[in-house]
């Protein structure tokens, strides 16, 4: 908990309940979930939070870099409490976000300097597959 309240304090933010809550349990888990997965996972501890509570602590925490929130498309916002670059990849068929560990596309970034006129910071990279509970299904 010490640990916590230096790295808040430390992005001059307020300990509210609500943003810790949110903050420990992107911690806890790799699933990448969704706001309203947050809302509902975190309403059987904290029956009050709001939806509406959930967004806004998600909103203060990745503008002060805490998680990072992914866009895997259509305006489908995930949210993870890895800020570390790294990719991603989506089922098509469940939905469900995994981390690709082991692939680093910074390079990239030197890379596309060769073709656009540009000082290249970052980029997204997304990839979309069937995972593995899905495939057994399908296939
Ligand atoms: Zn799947
Ligand atoms: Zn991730």
């Amino acid at each position: 908990m010490d640990n916590l309240t230096s790295i808040f304090r430390n992005k001059k933010l307020k300990l509210t309940p609500q943003r810790i809550a949110v903050y420990k349990y992107l911690q806890s888990t790799k699933e990448h979930p969704s706001a309203e997965t947050i809302y509902k996972t975190l309403q059987q501890d904290y029956p009050t939070m709001s939806l509406a509570t959930v967004y806004k602590a998600l909103k203060t925490l990745v503008e002060v870099n805490l998680i990072q929130e992914i866009n895997v498309g259509e305006g489908n916002f995930r949210y993870d409490g890895n800020v570390q670059p790294h990719s991603h990849i989506q089922c098509l068929n469940c939905g469900r976000v995994d981390d690709i560990d082991g692939v680093c596309f910074t390079a990239l970034n030197d890379k596309i300097k060769n073709y656009v006129d540009y000082e290249v910071i970052s980029n997204q990279v997304y990839f979309y597959g069937i995972c593995k509970n899905c495939k057994k299904d399908i296939y």
